[in-house]
């Protein structure tokens, strides 16, 4: 079933204090409001960013994964070890763990897999370089990367898992795709999920779109049916600015 999901990827910002701080904010201005939050802080802030909004609509989850269950693999965090610090949710091939640490579409694979079989639900990133929409290229980049990520998953295992577009030419750089360009490639992937789970399993999918999100251009996505939310970057590190992106969520799906 397609959910409303509002999302705040944090990366590398923020120390314990500073998250817990955010966190607290959060949970005042989005108290009882029948919207899905999630959040992701860093690694070391996510067990007491989770701890300080239990009981809350606010979930936390982490912004990476490695797929084995323990062992050496220096620098790295499991699945297990995330659940246990409170993840809810795993972003995975997000385009900074692709195109800065060379993730490739195999990982994300086992990646997936992992959390999965943890129990937590996955933020599927996909998304074209801007050399890639400039060669026309777009449609085959996200159908690769979508045919690999989700290949051979159950129809029951779909239910865990959350698409985000995110043209990674629009990531932290203050420009949008347009709207219906968005919603366009939101249709698009909900046919290569058709073609891949069987008709009308697209249609159940939620999709996020990312990319530069802010309260001032939100609305025009948020009021487009292809599109079920946001995952919002750097505007997510500002309480005010996060919770009116979740206001006008709220108000443009009738919440
Ligand atoms: C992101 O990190 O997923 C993102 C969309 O960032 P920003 O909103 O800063 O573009």
């Amino acid at each position: 079933m397609r959910d409303i999901i509002l999302a705040g990827n944090w990366k590398m910002h923020k120390t314990i204090k500073e998250s817990k701080e955010l966190a607290l904010c959060l949970k005042e201005k989005f108290a009882g409001l029948p919207l899905n939050v999630i959040i992701f802080p860093t690694f070391t802030a996510l067990y007491s960013v989770s701890e300080s909004l239990k009981g809350t609509n606010i979930s936390v989850g982490g912004q990476n994964v490695y797929f084995e269950k323990e062992g050496a693999f220096t620098g790295e965090i499991s699945p297990i070890m995330l659940k246990e610090a409170g993840a809810k949710y795993v972003i995975v091939g997000h385009s900074e763990r692709r195109n800065i640490f060379n993730e490739p579409d195999e990982l994300i694979k086992k990646k997936i897999r992992s959390v999965v079989e943890n129990e937590m639900d996955v933020i599927l990133c996909v998304g074209e370089k801007l050399e890639e929409r400039d060669a026309g290229r777009t449609e085959e980049v996200i159908s690769k990367e979508i045919r690999i990520a989700l290949d051979g998953i159950s129809r029951e295992v779909l239910d865990r898992i959350i698409i985000a577009y995110e043209p990674v030419w629009a990531i932290g750089t203050g420009v949008t795709a347009s709207p219906d360009e968005a919603a366009e490639i939101h249709k698009f992937i909900r046919s290569i999920l058709d073609d891949m789970f069987g008709r009308g399993m697209g249609a159940n999918m939620t999709i996020l779109y990312g990319g530069s999100i802010k309260p001032k251009n939100f609305r025009e996505f948020a009021v487009l049916d292809e599109i079920d939310g946001g995952l919002v970057g750097g505007a997510s590190l500002k309480c005010e600015d996060f919770y009116d992106i979740g206001k006008i969520l709220m108000e443009c799906k009738k919440l």
